[in-house]
């Protein structure tokens, strides 16, 4: 990974990985990670299936040894130091609740073993657990009877009573459906900041991770490609890649002459307007966000920059609307989104397109 690809952890790292690999037999699941996350960071590991996020979870916690590089929590090396000795928990994407027990049971299920707990003090900590989940007043309920939404805050409220210095989500709210995420993700935001700790979300939605972190590590593979904050992850990609997983971006065949750049459809521009990854003369790819750029209704003049083409589709969403516009010059299409006026008509397909445009919002990103 390229320097310039990691935006550092603010403060003193509670967490250092160094030079982790991972094998399951000849498969070589994490390829060499480095990463810092600092106290009282929401941190989000977010990637594809199967790129390995909850196998460095795993890695973070204990439960899965490496085989190669190095585990320091809290500037103590505990790369072989069991899940119990680490200062971490863990909810998982199952929540794992014992139906049978009532609900402050389940959440003094950890506590059990905690010789460090005396009796008398667990039902107090139990109702404050409950408490900051949202949960007060539910302790005697029976666990089987509980809403998806419900159960995942009393899985919360079981690791946070252990009161770890790091909380460990490994698609927590996967489960739930569209509207109780929203929610849930929210009173997440809520209960890191209130409770201060640091939490490390697995997610591989792209749009769960920029909501909820402060910063984001995006893996393929098993390497980190980028770690960044959630706007500078969305306005500067380091790759294309990056830039495809983060939201939408147009894709356009460029080339780099000297200190000039030439992009199909919107022409020539200087190369120090551009944001830029890409180092060398020769063929590339520009980028641009579907929301940087305007469709110009009759009357209106360009602000900057102006590209012609032809509107090829219409994706009506109410208050928004997608156009895909042919610029002239390209051969493919550019996605471009507008925030729809009241009273001001929706272009039509085969309209002419008069795209504005500025040089500051393209990438140009390595081949
Ligand atoms: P993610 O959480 O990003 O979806 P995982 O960390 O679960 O991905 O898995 C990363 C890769 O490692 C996957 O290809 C998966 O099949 C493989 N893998 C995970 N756990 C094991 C295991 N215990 N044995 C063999 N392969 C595994
Ligand atoms: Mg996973």
């Amino acid at each position: 990974m390229n320097q310039h690809a990691t935006t550092p952890a603010k403060g003193d790292p509670l967490i250092r990985l160094r030079g982790i690999h991972k094998y399951y037999g000849d498969y070589h699941a994490l390829r060499g990670i480095d990463v810092d996350i600092g106290q009282g960071e929401f941190f989000s590991l977010l990637g594809p299936s199967g790129c390995g996020k909850t196998t460095l979870l795993r890695v973070i916690a204990g439960f899965e040894d490496v085989s190669e590089g190095t585990v320091v929590l809290s500037g103590k090396d505990m790369t072989t130091v069991p899940p119990n000795k680490r200062p971490t928990n863990m909810v998982f994407q199952s929540y794992a609740i014992f139906p049978h027990l009532t609900v402050a049971q389940n959440v003094a299920f950890g506590l059990r073993k905690r010789s460090d707990v005396p009796k008398q003090d667990r039902d107090k900590l139990v109702d404050e657990a409950l408490a900051m989940v949202g949960l007060g007043g539910y302790g005697a309920r029976a666990a089987h009877a509980l809403s998806g939404g419900q159960r995942q805050r009393v899985a919360l409220a079981r690791a946070l009573v252990l009161k770890p210095r790091v909380l460990l989500l490994d698609e927590p709210l996967s489960a739930l459906d569209k509207k109780m995420r929203e929610q849930m993700q929210v009173e997440l935001i809520r209960l890191q900041r209130q409770v201060g700790i640091t939490f490390i979300l697995v997610t591989h939605d792209q749009e769960e991770a920029l909501v909820m972190s402060d910063r984001i590590a995006v893996m393929f593979e098993g390497n980190v490609a980028q770690i960044a904050e959630a706007e500078a992850l969305y306005r500067r990609p380091v790759s294309q890649r990056v830039a495809e997983f983060i939201g939408v971006m147009n894709f356009l065949p460029a080339s780099v002459t000297g200190d000039t750049v030439t992009v199909a459809g919107l022409g020539d521009m200087p190369r120090a307007a551009l944001q830029s990854t890409a180092i060398t003369d020769g063929p590339t790819v520009a980028g641009f966000r579907p929301e940087t750029a305007t469709l110009l209704f009759p009357g209106q003049e360009a602000s900057e920059r102006m590209a012609k083409g032809c509107v090829v589709e219409v994706v009506y969403y109410g208050d928004m609307t997608y156009y895909d516009v042919r610029l002239d010059g390209a051969d493919r299409n550019v996605r471009i989104s507008m925030r729809n006026v009241f009273g001001r008509p929706v272009l039509e397909i085969g309209a002419e397109a008069r795209l504005s445009w500025s040089p500051g919002a393209v990438t140009l990103f390595s081949a």
